[in-house]
């Protein structure tokens, strides 16, 4: 019997045991194989739509689901932490002290908040003018700060990278731009963008799009801010040097921007057990893997997927799926001695909410950075980096299409783990 653990049944985790269950059933039914998944959780969260929560157009139950339910039949799931692992045995050790051990083991504990890694951020101000919308608790609690919002200094913040979709925000700064107009506020409110990045986003000719559209919205853009405190006045920070606001975000080389509310996306690091494995992650605990087999730096039998894994590549529930193809396939030849397929390409794409019912679509890889044409055939229909209402409409089809397919594991027509040149328009930036 060969025993296949995967650790967190998040997106990545989900995806990957039921595309193995699929293929290897014949072998798990004649009990040649097994696949055990580990979540303390037992409730799966459709994290992109936290977005939508502060502004009312989302809620709880609509983005949860019982866990059991996402996994197939043949898939045993253990509802706990792993708290350490240990590649020499090859084995975890779950919070009750038990030990599981693999033969083959895939991590997807994907990315964790931690915002008590920068001064400030969670002391009296925090979720009361400091706020983010990265977990169900926090968007929550920042819906409540934004019906109470009448008007002043509204700063959104980008602590340090990498983050989960590395998009949401900038869409976040959007919707609010359109929230505060719905509301009729919005000449009483100012929208600040604070970014450690030199533009809008990280690849050049979506940072320039993107960097257009916050213009147009009438939103401040402040790159190369290297977030360093949060100073509030609740913490007591002497109000002159706060503006007479509630607090200011500064930065390591001094640069000051007070807030009357402050919507941070705060330093994201992998599971905390990565680090009792010594070799396994890197300074932030993101599993070091081969980019294109994912298989891990430091022991042959074990990968990571999604969000735990250092890929550089957008943290993207799409990835995960896109790896998810690509992993299914060296599982396989793994467990039958043969070489590893090299085959993911670094693949992301996502929608970009940009207010108004309307948004954008990039798609793009390791090698070719989001660009203008047509997805996901040469015809379309769908428009690339082009604000457009069926790109919206793809964005809110895209929850059914999460539970429905592409958590069961199943592919979506037209759209490969590769991504596809064909509808591109190929600029001069491009080497
Ligand atoms: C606000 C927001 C908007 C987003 N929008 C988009 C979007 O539009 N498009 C897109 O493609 N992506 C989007 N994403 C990103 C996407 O949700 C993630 O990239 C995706 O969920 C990654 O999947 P994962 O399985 O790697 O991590 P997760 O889905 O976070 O799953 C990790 C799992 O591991 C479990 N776990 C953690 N620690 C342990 C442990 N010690 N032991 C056992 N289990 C553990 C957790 O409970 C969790 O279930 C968004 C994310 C956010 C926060």
């Amino acid at each position: 019997m060969r025993h296949i653990l995967i650790l967190g049944a998040g997106t990545a985790g989900t995806v990957i045991a039921n595309r193995l269950s699929r293929r290897l059933r014949s072998q798990l039914r004649a009990g040649r194989v097994n696949i055990t998944i580990v979540d303390p959780d037992p409730v799966h969260l459709y994290q992109p739509g936290l977005l939508f929560i502060p502004f009312g157009e989302s809620f709880r139950e609509r983005i949860t689901k019982d866990r059991r339910p996402t996994l197939d039949r043949d898939v045993r799931y253990v509802a706990s932490a792993i708290t350490a692992m240990d590649p020499d045995s090859d084995t975890v050790t779950l919070a009750d002290g038990t030990r599981l051990s693999y033969d083959l083991c895939i991590v997807a504990t994907g990315a964790r908040l931690v915002p008590e890694e920068t001064e400030g951020m969670t002391g009296p101000g925090w979720r009361e003018s400091v706020h983010e919308f990265y977990s169900l608790e926090g968007a929550e609690r920042l819906g409540y700060a934004l019906d109470c919002f009448v008007g002043g200094r509204v700063v959104v913040n980008v602590v340090e990278m990498p983050i989960k979709c590395p998009v949401a925000p900038l869409e976040f700064a959007f919707l609010a731009d359109a929230y505060f107009t719905n509301c009729g506020i919005r000449d009483k409110v100012e929208i600040v963008y604070a970014t450690p990045l030199d533009g809008a986003f990280t690849k050049p000719v979506a940072a320039k799009s993107l960097g257009h559209l916050l213009e147009e919205k009438g939103i401040l853009l402040e790159t190369e801010f290297n977030t360093g405190r949060i100073e509030t006045r609740a913490a007591g920070a002497p109000a002159d040097e706060l503006d007479g606001r509630a607090g200011a975000l500064v930065s390591w080389d001094e640069r000051r921007i007070p807030f009357d509310l402050l919507v941070t996306v705060p330093v994201h690091k992998g599971a905390a057990f990565i680090a009792t494995a010594a070799g396994l992650g890197d300074a932030m605990d993101f599993v070091m893997v081969n980019p294109r087999t994912l298989q891990s730096q430091r022991k042959p039998n074990i990968f990571a997927l999604g969000d735990a894994a250092n890929c550089p590549t957008s943290k993207a529930g799409s990835v995960a799926h896109f790896q998810a193809e690509v992993l299914e396939e060296n599982v396989v030849r793994m467990l039958e001695g043969r070489a590893l397929d090299a085959g993911f390409d670094g693949h992301a794409n996502c929608f970009i909410e940009t207010g108004h019912r309307k948004a954008l679509l990039i798609d793009f890889n390791y090698d070719t950075e989001p660009l203008p044409g047509m997805f996901p055939y040469a015809w379309g229909p769908v428009p690339l980096l082009k604000e457009s209402r069926l790109n919206h409409l793809g964005k809110l089809a895209f929850r059914h299409a999460y539970w429905n397919r592409l958590l069961p594991g199943r592919d979506f027509p037209g759209i490969d783990a590769k991504m596809k040149r064909s509808g591109k328009r190929m600029l001069q930036t491009q080497d």
